[in-house]
C-alpha cells in the first residue's frame, strides 16, 4: 500500500514533526510536512496578492514585503534580539490573520465552499501529496487547532476518492466525534477511520490489510461507531529512531537543523490534578539511555544535526543523570532542551552535568508560587526547592523557561499576589515566563471530583472535540479574570529576557541560548 502521512498546519515551522517521523521509521510510507509547505506558500501568496489577508501592528498596516523580510530573517541566524523580536511580531501578526482566515473558510465546507484563495492555498499545499498517488492518506492532528485545516485538506483529497485516516495526540479525547455528524457534516463520509492512540502497531496493521475489527486503537463506523481496545509497544527499545528523510531539513524557519526525539512516552508522574496526559498514552515507558545515545549519534551523523528537542511529556531527573554521563563519555557534541518538573533531584551537580552534555534550555512546569496551590495540584514540588533549582540551573548556564497556571481553583487574590512576588524574587534566574489560565478538562482528577477543589457547577464541554469544560469560579468575576489575565501576560513579557516569543517558538530559544553560552556549537554554513 502506498501510504502518505501528512502533518497539517498551523504549527511553528521551526523543526520537522515528531509523530509521523516515528511512524515512517516503523511503516513503509511517505511523510509530508504540509505545515511547512503552508507557511512558505502563504508567504508567497501574500506577496503576490493572491491571499486576501491584511495584517497590522497597532494602527500600522503591514506590507507583504515586511513578511518576506521577517521570514528571511527567521530562516537565518536569529541572534540579533531586536531584529528577532521585530520579525516575530510581523510573522505572528500575519500568520494569526492568515490562519484565522483559512480556518474560518475551511469550516464553510458544511454549508458550501470556502473562498477561492483558500481553495487555492489548500490545493497548492496538498498537491505534493496527490502527486505521490497514495492509496490512503493519514492526517496527524497533534493539537486541536489543526482540525479545520485537516478538514479543508481532506475535502480536497476526497475529490480524488482517496481513503482518509485521522490520528494524533489530540484524538485521545472523544475520538468517536471525528466520525459523527457535526454542524451538518457527516465526518464519516470524509474519514474512513480514526486512530486515537500510539500509531505504530495499528497503522501497520491497517497498511497490511488487517480487518478493522482486529486493529487496536481504532474507531470506525459500521451500523454504529465502534471503538476498539487499546494496546501499545511495551519495550520502546524495539523501536527504530525517527526517520526524517522525507523532510526538507534545511528549509525550516531556523538557521540550524533541530530534530525532535522521544526518550520516553507518557509521564512518570501522572498525578497532577489538572492534567489528562495519562489518557493520551498507552502507559509510561522509557527507552534505555544507551538507545537514546545511539539515536543521537545516528541522527547527528545521518542529518548533520546537533540540536535536539526531547519531546517527552516530562523527562525524569535520574534519566538525565544517566544520559548526561553517557553523552559526556561518548564525547558527543550536541545541544538539547526538554520539559522537566522542578524537584530537588535537579541538584547543582546534575544541572552542571546536563549543561556539560549539551542542555542549554529547560522548560519547567512551575505552575504556581504558592505551596497550598502546588499541593492541591499534587505537583509533588516545593516552592523552596523550585527556587533553588531555578537558581542552580541558571548558574549552570541553562536558560529557564517557566510555565504558570493562572486562577487555579480556590486560588485567592492574596495567592495571586504571591505568584507575582515569586516571579519577581526569581527574576534573575528566568529567561522566559509564560502560562495560561486554568482549564478544567474531562479526564483530569479535578474533573472527577470538582467539589474537592471548591467547584460547584461544571458544564460538559460545548465543543465535541475539546475536553475543556465551563465551570463557575466564585472567587473572580469575569471582569476581574480578564484584568488578571492581562496582568499576568504583561508580567510574563516584562520578565522574559531576550524574547517572550521563545514561548511560541521554543526551538529558537535553544539556538539563542547556545549562541550566547560559553561554548556555542559551530554554526551551519549558510
Ligand atoms: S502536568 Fe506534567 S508532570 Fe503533571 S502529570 Fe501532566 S505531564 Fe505529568
Amino acid at each position: 500500500m502506498r501510504l502518505a502521512l501528512v502533518f497539517p498546519p498551523s504549527m511553528p515551522p521551526t523543526s520537522p514533526p515528531c509523530g509521523i517521523a516515528y511512524l515512517k521509521a516503523f511503516i513503509p510510507c511517505k511523510a509530508f510536512d504540509v505545515n511547512l509547505t503552508y507557511h512558505d506558500t502563504a508567504v508567497h501568496m501574500v506577496q503576490k496578492g493572491d491571499l486576501c489577508v491584511e495584517a497590522t501592528i497597532g494602527k500600522d498596516v503591514l506590507e507583504p514585503e515586511n513578511l518576506r523580510e521577517a521570514v528571511d530573517f527567521l530562516k537565518g541566524p536569529i541572534y540579533d534580539p531586536e531584529e528577532y523580536n521585530t520579525s516575530m511580531t510581523i510573522f505572528f501578526s500575519y500568520f494569526t490573520e492568515i490562519s484565522n482566515y483559512v480556518r474560518r473558510e475551511c469550516m464553510k465546507y458544511g454549508e458550501g465552499s470556502p473562498r477561492d484563495d483558500v481553495l487555492d492555498i489548500m490545493d497548492r499545499v496538498i498537491s505534493p501529496v496527490k502527486r505521490y498517488h497514495p492509496d490512503a492518506v493519514g492526517f496527524s492532528q497533534m493539537v486541536l487547532d489543526q482540525r479545520e485545516f485537516i478538514l479543508g485538506l481532506a475535502q480536497n483529497l476526497k475529490l480524488e476518492g482517496i481513503p482518509l485516516l485521522l490520528g494524533g495526540a489530540s484524538l485521545s479525547y472523544n475520538p468517536e466525534a471525528y466520525l459523527s455528524v457535526v454542524s451538518g457534516l457527516d465526518l464519516s463520509d470524509i474519514f474512513d477511520a480514526v486512530f486515537y492512540g500510539e500509531g505504530e502497531l495499528p497503522l501497520k496493521a491497517y497498511a497490511e490489510g488487517e480487518p478493522f475489527e482486529k486493529i487496536s486503537y481504532l474507531v470506525y463506523r459500521r451500523e454504529t461507531i465502534i471503538k476498539n481496545r487499546e494496546t501499545g509497544i511495551d519495550d520502546l527499545d524495539e523501536l527504530p529512531p525517527p526517520d526524517f528523510s522525507d523532510f526538507p531539513l534545511k528549509d525550516y524557519y531556523a538557521s540550524e537543523i533541530i530534530l525532535p526525539l522521544l526518550t520516553s512516552r507518557g509521564c512518570y508522574w501522572r498525578r497532577c490534578t489538572f492534567c489528562r496526559h495519562h489518557t493520551s498514552y498507552y502507559r509510561y515507558r522509557t527507552r534505555s539511555c544507551e538507545k537514546v545515545l545511539s539515536d543521537l549519534r545516528e541522527l547527528q551523523k545521518k542529518y548533520e544535526a546537533s540540536y535536539f528537542l526531547f519531546a517527552d511529556e516530562m523527562v525524569h531527573p535520574q534519566r538525565f543523570d544517566e544520559l548526561s554521563r553517557l553523552i559526556i563519555e561518548e564525547g558527543l557534541n550536541v545541544r538539547f532542551y526538554a520539559e522537566v518538573k522542578p524537584t530537588r533531584d535537579f541538584n547543582r551537580n546534575l544541572l552542571k552535568g546536563m549543561y556539560q552534555s549539551g542542555a542549554r534550555a529547560l522548560l519547567w512546569g512551575v505552575e504556581s508560587g504558592t505551596q497550598r496551590i502546588l499541593d492541591l495540584m499534587d505537583k509533588g514540588t516545593k516552592v523552596g526547592d523550585i527556587e533553588q533549582v531555578l537558581k542552580d540551573s541558571h548558574e549552570a548556564g541553562i536558560w529557564n523557561m517557566i510555565f504558570m497556571i493562572e486562577r487555579f481553583p480556590t486560588q485567592t487574590k492574596k495567592e495571586v499576589e504571591e505568584d507575582f512576588a515569586f516571579l519577581r524574587r526569581n527574576e534573575p534566574y528566568l529567561s522566559t515566563v509564560t502560562g495560561s489560565s486554568f482549564k478544567l478538562e474531562v479526564g483530569s482528577r479535578l474533573y472527577e471530583s470538582p467539589e474537592q477543589f471548591g467547584i460547584k457547577k461544571v458544564e460538559e464541554p460545548s465543543y465535541v472535540f475539546s475536553p475543556v469544560c465551563e465551570y463557575l469560579n466564585p472567587l473572580f468575576t469575569d471582569q476581574e479574570a480578564d484584568f488578571l489575565s492581562k496582568r499576568y501576560s504583561t508580567e510574563f513579557i516584562v520578565l522574559s529576557k531576550v524574547s517572550w516569543y521563545f514561548a511560541r517558538m521554543r526551538d529558537h530559544m535553544l539556538l539563542m541560548a547556545d549562541h550566547l553560552s560559553e561554548n556555542p556549537l559551530e554554526r551551519r554554513a549558510p
